[in-house]
């Protein structure tokens, strides 16, 4: 890839309001890479496999102030590992891992702040809730008093055109509005974490406050 990191985050950065995150997606990025982006300012890493995420920060502890994301599928057997490495876990995909969740963050004593992840179209990724059962479990995740339900993750189906990319974001940002006019206790929906390399701009136009980018910052993955 042509170009350093910093001279990509210029050109990233004037579509970014300052008042959304951007998550830098290291998985399969090299701990050198991963140097640059802190000396360039990034202090968001995100990673979807515990183990990668678990060696990286012991190799990377010399730098202060980085926050961990978790953004793929977790395994009730590796949920009290994320629980010690991650600082937000972007993945809660089920009601079966937010209740694992909920009970091991108790005997931790932690307060873990979590992100609902949701499918907004039935033929997207495998994992997340359908809208339905997202509404229905709701009042069963409020119940959980030991995470700190932030908001919604999506990622839309590959391959949609940017009219029906945008929807999705929308239509993600309306669910969050709807269930935050519901008033639960324990669930805020403050976050929107949404767009990626390819289509990060719209999340940003539908009201994303983290956009998780991997490719347009690390270049193509091998894999
Ligand atoms: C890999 C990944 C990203 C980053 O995707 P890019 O297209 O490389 O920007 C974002 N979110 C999740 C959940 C991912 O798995």
């Amino acid at each position: 890839m042509i170009g350093s990191i910093a001279q990509r985050l210029d050109e990233i950065r004037p579509h970014l309001p300052a008042s959304v995150r951007l998550i830098a997606v290291t998985k399969q990025v090299s701990l050198e890479a991963m140097r640059a982006a802190y000396a360039a300012g990034i202090r968001d890493f995100g990673e979807n496999r515990v183990q990668e995420a678990e060696f990286k920060k012991a190799q990377l502890q010399d730098l202060p102030g980085i926050a961990w994301h978790l953004i793929g599928h977790l395994q009730t057997n590796k949920a009290r590992k994320a629980l010690e490495i991650f600082d937000l876990i972007h993945s809660v995909d089920s009601l079966k891992i937010a209740l694992h969740l909920d009970e091991i963050a108790q005997k931790l004593d932690s307060q873990p702040q979590i992100l609902l992840q949701v499918k907004l179209l039935t033929d997207a990724n495998k994992y997340g809730w359908i809208v339905p059962n997202l509404l229905s479990h709701l009042a069963a995740l409020d119940r959980c008093p030991n995470l700190k339900i932030q908001g919604l993750m999506t990622i839309p189906p590959l391959g949609l055109d940017s009219l029906k990319t945008l929807a999705v974001f929308e239509q993600t940002r309306d669910l969050a509005d709807r269930i935050r006019q519901q008033n639960w206790f324990n669930i805020r929906m403050q976050e929107l974490s949404m767009g990626m390399s390819d289509d990060y701009r719209l999340a940003v136009k539908a009201g994303a406050t983290m956009v998780r980018l991997g490719r347009i910052l690390f270049g193509e993955r091998t894999v």
